[in-house]
């Protein structure tokens, strides 16, 4: 026990936003399944509408097994609050809708999450939100990016699709050094791996339907406010820092300082635009992060024995994974995610296209299926699949050319994980 008072991750993965329930002493979190809530009295509910007093209206906008995963994420990430939506997606959609308005920009790094090229490229390009492409390897690409109407900085932790590290720190010191938010997805390394508000973050995000949930069985996002930005520049920001007519002409930064992002998400973006988690998915999720530290760990030390396995087969032409001690983003995968270096990976199959889909098709424990981060192990063949739409040329720079293929590790046991690849590259010709 001794001196120290900060409570360990794995002791905040179990109990951090959690108590006995004040009402029943229930010691899990109950789920709240209601849509409402009543008031004390006119006065009660006058003062909650108004925003001069916190509590429960309606589940769009608070709800209490929600808010127990909102503090657990929040304390896991070292951020000051957090919002918890109904997906990853939403996550992302309301964050910019905070920060954007018609004719502005932010500056993405290119190698990203599918879902999130087509939500930035297309679905944002309707409300007049611009995307700019730059390199994550090349911090000055993004510096070369930004203009007088760009509103923030967006990159992966751990990159899509190869799973990759990103140098945090060096892309923050460019957002900031333009005044700007640095917005980090970080799904596939989770708060276990890298803290991103330690290296610079201002807003933390997550698709909790991956490692956080962990099991493949429920969908949510996260938005966590680091509480770090100065949301004051006059009409930079004008959801935060200019009077809300709809709240008494309240300005979100003013009257809630470093709670401001993630308050407005809440009170503004996701009341008006709706995309509500259910309670019973916000205790699947919360319930699934109880275990996050002892899967993460697992996780990564069984993706690291299949990727070195992998590497002295005769049927496999190249591995890519940074927690080989030869591969080239070993030193940041060093530097930032020391415990280990995720579960997803690529790998490519000397006999290209055809040997891909004979894999796949070949393995019996590994399923086959566009998604990562189950306690199961999964995999998928993309220039079949996620990117068969792509021209060749586009397929290779994705990182998807025919040859490749992608696995996310599980946390079975190690040496079945290694017998069903074995037996699967046994059946590929060639
Ligand atoms: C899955 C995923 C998303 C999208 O999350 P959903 O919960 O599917 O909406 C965003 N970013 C990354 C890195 C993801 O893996």
């Amino acid at each position: 026990m001794g001196d120290h008072k900060e409570p360990g991750f794995a002791t905040l993965s179990i109990h951090a936003g959690a108590q006995p329930d004040p009402a029943t002493n229930a010691r899990a979190t109950p789920i709240y399944q209601t849509t409402s809530y009543v008031f004390n009295d006119a006065d009660h509910a006058a003062a909650l509408f108004g925003l001069k007093e916190f509590g429960n209206i309606y589940t769009r906008i608070t709800n209490p097994t929600t808010a127990v995963l909102e503090e657990r994420v929040a304390a896991l990430e070292g951020g000051a609050a957090a919002l918890a939506v109904a997906s990853g997606h939403s996550a992302q959609l309301l964050t910019m809708h905070m920060l954007m308005q018609p004719g502005d920009n932010f500056v993405a790094a290119r190698k990203l999450y599918g879902g999130s090229i087509n939500q930035f490229g297309h679905a944002f390009r309707n409300f007049g939100w611009e995307v700019r492409w730059a390199d994550p390897a090349d911090p000055q690409d993004f510096a070369a990016q930004i203009d007088e109407r760009t509103k923030a900085v967006y990159i992966e932790s751990l990159a899509n699709p190869g799973g990759t590290f990103v140098d945090i720190a060096a892309i923050a010191e460019v957002a900031h050094s333009h005044d700007l938010p640095l917005i980090v997805d970080n799904t596939m390394a989770t708060p276990y791996l890298v803290r991103p508000i330690e290296h610079g973050a201002d807003i933390v995000l997550h698709s909790l339907t991956k490692f956080l949930g962990g099991h493949g069985n429920s969908m949510g996002g996260i938005l966590v406010d680091g509480g770090t930005f100065d949301w004051s520049k006059q009409g930079r920001y004008p959801m935060l820092s200019e009077p809300r007519a709809e709240y008494n002409n309240l300005v979100l930064h003013e009257a809630f300082g470093n709670l401001a992002f993630a308050l407005g998400a809440r009170v503004l973006s996701l009341r008006d635009l709706g995309p509500a988690i259910s309670p019973f998915n916000a205790f699947m999720l919360a319930t699934g992060i109880e275990t996050l530290p002892l899967r993460m760990q697992r996780h990564c030390d069984n993706a690291l024995a299949v990727a070195s396995w992998l590497k002295d087969q005769d049927t496999v032409g190249w591995v890519s994974y940074p927690g080989l001690a030869d591969d080239q983003n070993h030193a940041l995968q060093q530097r930032y995610s020391p415990k280990g270096a995720g579960a997803v990976f690529t790998f490519g199959l000397r006999g290209g296209y055809e040997a891909g889909k004979s894999f796949v098709e070949g393995l019996e424990l590994f399923s086959h299926l566009a998604n990562i981060g189950d306690t199961r192990s999964l995999v998928i063949h993309p220039a079949s699949t996620t990117h068969a739409q792509l021209t060749p040329e586009q397929q290779i720079a994705a990182g998807a050319g025919p040859d490749v293929v992608r696995l996310s590790v599980g946390i079975e046991d190690v040496h079945d994980l290694i017998a069903d690849i074995g037996q699967a590259l046994g059946k590929i010709d060639g």
